[in-house]
């Protein structure tokens, strides 16, 4: 089938490692399984890609799956101040990009007919509005989604999330506990604020939301969502998993650590990862250090220094194992290893050696481990992050959690100990690899032809399909 004939999009990816991945894969199942043609635009943040971008876009450049166009770096740093909150920036980014994007759709034949963006690409819907381009939202997980689209509803009925004692009670969906309300909603008086509330009713004026999740993983909210009307009218497509998947054969491709993790034994190491940008204070590495000590069990922990300003005052500098408690290595032995750099955490989490997830609860790294059937212990640092640890341990239960936020204070090394054994070795951590594994197989079921995301994605398509024949009817 030649381009012209297939349903066209144009997928606007905002800057970070995180956005990236998930929108490729979205790309890549359209163009290989729906038969779409793709432009797949990405914006960057001065200076431009991260090491972790830069391999991402390089890979999908030589796949040519997509047809990339990376759109020059844009610098909002004078206009929003060195301290904005990353929902501010990235919103401002994504205006900025509005000429650039207009001219870049402009030249693309054959015209597209649907424009996706991600959680702060709504200020790109309004180039969309210019080429009557359908507008879908890709978001990634559904209960933030929910808390979003109800957000310009609670605007008016609440004061003050943060002096809430009661949870936010949102219809049809597991109320928010105070502590889990993500960071844009604590103070209504700053920009971020506004700018959230904003997006929530931008995403209710799209054509559609498409959920980087399956129906079973979040049944109640995605039901909550298509029936209450407090969300609007929108719909709400599942179309998840989509995360890079590591084939068999690539991950053979060796390296040190993937020839130590072949000799651990069958599900024994810890996984500990922050996701591409999370840090911990100096205190929280070494409680960690000797919560791992004490547990003696195996693990890979992705290290990296505490933030630059700590890191500088503290006098240890910006060596991340400066960080680790003094004789950490002798007492430890050949038991774990540390990575200060891009860890293959794909490879890590598919590895049969790999048993446990330690993980700050970035959806991406969340959907890693349950597609590789490992357990987590949720770490989560901000965002939406602290919802996603709630559900996963208190309602999907593939996860213990700490019993203070990660966010509020220092974990101990003695509860860490005890979270660690749990998913390692205890009956409660093998309940959880058998749901864990249960979840593995639903979300592979729901993206082959006939499951819920497969179909999602081919009513997106045909969507797309009649939207062109009917601007062919209307003429240019
Ligand atoms: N990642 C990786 N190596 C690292 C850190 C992160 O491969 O050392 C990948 C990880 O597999 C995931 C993405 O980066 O696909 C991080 O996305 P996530 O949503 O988990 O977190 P974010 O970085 O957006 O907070």
């Amino acid at each position: 089938m030649d381009n012209a004939s297939k349903p066209h999009a144009v997928i606007v990816s905002s800057p970070g490692v995180g956005h990236l991945v998930c929108n490729l894969e979205l790309g890549n199942r359209l163009v290989a399984d729906h038969n779409f043609h793709i432009t797949f635009f990405v914006v960057l943040e001065s200076p431009g890609a991260s090491p972790g971008e830069s391999q991402l876009i390089q890979s999908a450049t030589t796949q040519k799956l997509l047809h990339v166009v990376v759109l020059p770096p844009v610098d909002v740093w004078g206009q929003v101040g060195p301290k904005a909150p990353i929902f501010t920036r990235l919103t401002a980014v994504m205006r900025e990009i509005g000429p650039t994007l207009r001219s870049g759709i402009s030249t693309l034949k054959p015209s597209p007919t649907a424009i996706i963006v991600d959680v702060f690409g709504t200020p790109a819907l309004d180039v969309a509005d210019e080429f009557h381009m359908l507008k879908y939202v890709f978001v990634r997980s559904a209960w933030p989604l929910a808390l979003m689209l109800y957000v310009p509803i609670l605007d008016k009925e609440i004061e003050e999330y943060i002096d809430q004692n009661e949870p936010l009670r949102i219809p049809g969906c597991m109320a928010v506990r105070p502590e889990d309300v993500v960071d844009p909603l604590l103070d209504r008086t700053k920009q971020e604020y506004n700018m959230f509330v904003q997006v929530g009713s931008e995403i209710r004026k799209s054509d559609g939301v498409l959920v980087n999740i399956w129906e079973d993983l979040d049944a109640t909210t995605l039901k909550a969502m298509r029936e209450e009307e407090a969300f609007g009218s929108v719909p709400v497509y599942a179309v998840g998993p989509l995360i890079k998947q590591v084939e068999p054969s690539a991950a053979s491709k060796k390296s040190d650590l993937l020839d130590w993790l072949d000799q651990q034994p069958i599900e024994s190491v810890l996984y500990i990862s922050f996701g591409s940008l999370g840090v911990l204070s100096a205190q929280q590495i070494t409680e960690l250090a000797w919560g791992l000590e004490q547990s003696q069990q195996r693990f890979i922990w992705v290290l990296r220094p505490p933030c630059k300003k700590v890191s500088s005052e503290d006098g240890r500098g910006n060596d991340a194992l400066n960080y680790l408690p003094h004789g950490f290595w002798h007492r430890m032995g050949n038991l774990g290893i540390v990575v200060t750099q891009w860890a293959p955490q794909s490879e890590i989490l598919s590895h049969r050696s790999t048993g446990g997830f330690l993980s700050h609860c970035g959806w991406n790294s969340l959907l890693e481990s349950i597609l590789s059937g490992v357990p987590m212990i949720t770490w989560p640092l901000c965002a939406e992050q602290k919802m996603n640890a709630t559900k996963l341990a208190e309602e999907v239960g593939v996860a213990v959690r700490p019993k203070i936020a990660p966010t509020t204070g220092v974990v101990g090394r003695v509860e860490i100990e005890m979270m660690v054994r749990k998913v390692m070795e205890d009956p409660e951590g093998k309940a959880m690899r058998v749901r864990v594994k249960e979840l593995k197989i639903s979300a592979k079921k729901a993206l082959v032809e006939g499951g819920g995301s497969f179909n999602a994605m081919s009513y997106l398509a045909k969507q797309c399909l009649m939207k062109s024949q009917s601007q062919i009817v209307k003429g240019p």
